[in-house]
């Protein structure tokens, strides 16, 4: 991925940053996301100039945030938000770190591990929010740390 990213919480180290793209999870799906562990309230950036496409409540999410870059290649998925950042509404532009919402529990995060749920798909060419093939954030986010 050729992109202009910044992490999506700032300071973090590769401590902080879990390898579990390929972690199976209940109902026989994969994880394909990366948990960051952050205590509860931390601001979130956007890693990215784009677009806040959807705002979603999901029962496995929580409270979730959907951006697409500015050109509809790329989705951002950040879920467990413990609430949103200030007049975030969808189809409104954000730039590369703006603070989007802080990091919670909400949805089936366990409620001791405050963490980021984070994923990037790559859209097809319907741009459904919904639906994507998702990239391991993993490399990205590590080599964002160096
Ligand atoms: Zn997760």
């Amino acid at each position: 991925m050729q992109r202009k990213l910044s992490l999506p919480i700032r300071g973090l180290t590769q401590r902080d940053i879990h390898d579990t793209f390929h972690q199976g999870r209940d109902g026989g799906k994969l994880h394909e996301a990366t948990d960051i562990l952050a205590p509860r309230g931390t601001p979130i950036e956007a890693v990215e100039d784009g677009v806040i496409q959807k705002l979603f409540l999901s029962k496995p999410g929580g409270l979730t945030v959907y951006e697409f870059d500015r050109e509809g290649i790329f989705c951002y998925y950040y879920a467990h938000l413990d609430h949103y950042a200030a007049g975030l509404q969808e189809g409104m532009p954000v730039m590369r770190g703006d603070v989007i919402g802080y990091v919670g529990t909400t949805g089936n995060a366990p409620p001791q591990t405050p963490h980021l749920h984070f994923s990037i798909f790559k859209l097809g060419p319907e741009k459904h929010w919904w639906q994507g093939v998702p990239i391991d954030p993993y490399p990205v986010l590590v080599k964002l740390t160096r």
